[in-house]
């Protein structure tokens, strides 16, 4: 194949890579078929890995099942010392692996430095320090109560954040004694190349952690449905998280779903507005919209409103869309063709439902190479509409008016997603009460941090369980009553 992008971007090594990792080796896959790993900013070929088969991962999740007795029995501090050497040899790759997630998934260098890599790093720390502490134990009654880790792990993770999507169940499910097989998304696996080359050199005990890449049809099918995979844990679309429920039903397979979002930012009016709208707008298109967190629905009361759509279209007219190695550039490409067709399709559809356009639209110009779509804000958008309702999955921002704070939570609410939220008030307790009537895992009062030790997940469709700190430890454990 002709590879296109140029050796400065990304040497060979790291993307073109013809192995599995199973049982702590690199090892040959089954069949011959490979994946084409793309650049979105280009549309060209950049790399290329195996496309795995079920032959591979029945020998990835064997590998996991022989490695997980003794991996469950190891103490935690010796756990614990593992993660740091794992952690040591990934920090030490921080710049390869911000480099191929600007080129794979198209992010901009300066956002895969300080969020895509930066923020697993932080994160594997974190279990470096809850992976050292004894087990939680408890005395109920006559009741000694132990956790135990659950067993083999399948894990299935999405391409937005292709390291950290990755590292909130690796991290997490060793920490546990938990053995896992990896399938990262199809679109940006070169950076789940990147982490097996650390966790070659951590030397972590064999089949602790197998990687086997491939489509989500065949190999995450494959995981999904394996009679020894104790746990399948996905991060992904609704649609694919309630096929992989259906899969894991047959024999009542525990599933831990991060799924989708249409979170909603409530800006009550004595909120600082200029700070809410500024925050907000690139809350929504950070990773090009690309973000399931994304506060993509944002909710300004009627006597600011033409205020804030003055603030928005001012703060959109400040993304520079483009080559996610320029300085300059704020929004890169989508990950792929079909995404950006999805996304031109949103925009369409909100137009012919009557919404009024504010910023970028399908006429505003973008890189004529690429998954480019401009960043679109659109107003007077319906509660009950289509771009209100779906999961857009790009730079488009719904902007809804409402009368009183009824309205906003009743606006907010109306939503078959509930994954997170956010609300601006002068008032921080005003601020806390609506925080306390959304529907949603999470709530970000006037801009506060992301707290990667607090747990992450979803209210209803937005999926099953949470992720990070110490509540998403519990996800890989079982829960022992034993009396005495
Ligand atoms: P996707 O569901 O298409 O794919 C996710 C993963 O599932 C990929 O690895 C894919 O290969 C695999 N997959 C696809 N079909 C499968 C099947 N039938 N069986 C098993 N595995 C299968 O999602 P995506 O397009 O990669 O990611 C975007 C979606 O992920 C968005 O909806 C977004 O909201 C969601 N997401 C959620 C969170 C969260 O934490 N809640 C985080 C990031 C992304």
């Amino acid at each position: 194949m002709d590879l296109a992008a140029p050796p400065s971007l990304l040497p060979d090594a790291l993307r073109l890579r013809r192995h599995l990792h199973v049982g702590g080796e690199w090892t040959s896959p089954a069949g011959t078929d490979v994946i084409d790993v793309e650049n979105p900013s280009t549309g060209e070929p950049i790399g290329q890995v195996p496309a795995g088969t079920a032959a591979d991962v029945d020998a990835a999740v064997a590998a996991a099942r022989a490695a997980f007795p003794g991996w469950a029995a190891t103490a935690p501090a010796e756990r614990s010392a593992y993660l740091d050497r794992l952690h040591a040899a990934l920090a030490a790759r921080a710049d390869d692996l911000a480099r191929t997630i600007a080129v794979e998934l198209g992010a901009p260098l300066k956002l895969a430095t300080r969020v895509q890599v930066a923020l697993p790093l932080i994160v594997l720390r974190d279990h470096v320090a809850l992976a050292a502490r004894p087990p939680v134990e408890e005395t109920i009654g006559n009741s000694l109560v132990v956790r135990e880790p659950i067993g083999v792990v399948g894990a299935i993770t999405p391409w937005n954040y292709p390291l950290h999507q990755v590292m909130a169940k690796v991290a997490p499910a060793l920490a546990a004694g938990c053995t896992v097989v990896l399938k990262p998304s199809e679109l940006t696996p070169l950076t789940a190349y990147l982490l097996f080359d650390a966790v070659t050199e951590a030397a972590l005990p064999p089949g602790v952690l197998n990687l086997v890449p491939g489509t989500g049809a065949v190999v995450g099918e494959a995981l999904a449905r394996h009679p020894d995979v104790d746990l399948v844990s996905f991060t992904g679309s609704t649609a694919t998280g309630t096929r992989i429920m259906r899969l894991a039903a047959d024999r009542i397979a525990r599933v831990a779903l991060e799924l989708g979002g249409k979170s909603a930012n409530v800006i009550l009016p004595d909120a600082d507005l200029p700070t809410a709208v500024k925050v907000g707008v690139g809350n929504a298109l950070m990773n090009s919209g690309q973000t399931c967190t994304a506060w993509t629905r944002m909710l300004v009361h009627r006597d600011r409103y033409a205020e804030a759509l003055d603030l928005v279209a001012k703060a959109v007219a400040g993304y520079g869309v483009g080559d996610p190695f320029d300085p300059a550039t704020r929004l890169g490409p989508l990950v792929s063709a079909a995404q950006a067709t999805r996304v031109r399709g949103h925009v369409e559809r909100a137009l012919a439902e009557g919404a009024r356009l504010v910023a970028g639209g399908p006429d505003a110009p973008v890189p004529a190479r690429g998954h480019f779509v401009a960043p679109t804000v659109f107003a007077d958008v319906h509660p009950d509409g289509a771009l209100a309702q779906e999961e857009v999955f790009g730079p488009v921002l719904a902007v809804l008016p409402f009368d009183d704070t009824d309205e906003a939570v009743a606006i907010a609410n109306n939503s078959r997603y509930g994954l997170a939220g956010a609300v601006w008030s002068a008032d921080t307790e005003a601020a806390l009460a609506v925080a306390r009537r959304l529907r949603t895992g999470a709530v970000d009062i006037n801009g506060a941090a992301f707290n990667p030790l607090a747990p992450f997940g979803g209210y209803k469709q937005s999926g099953l369980g949470r992720e990070l700190g110490v509540h998403g430890l519990a996800e890989f454990c079982e829960l022992k009553a034993i009396q005495r």
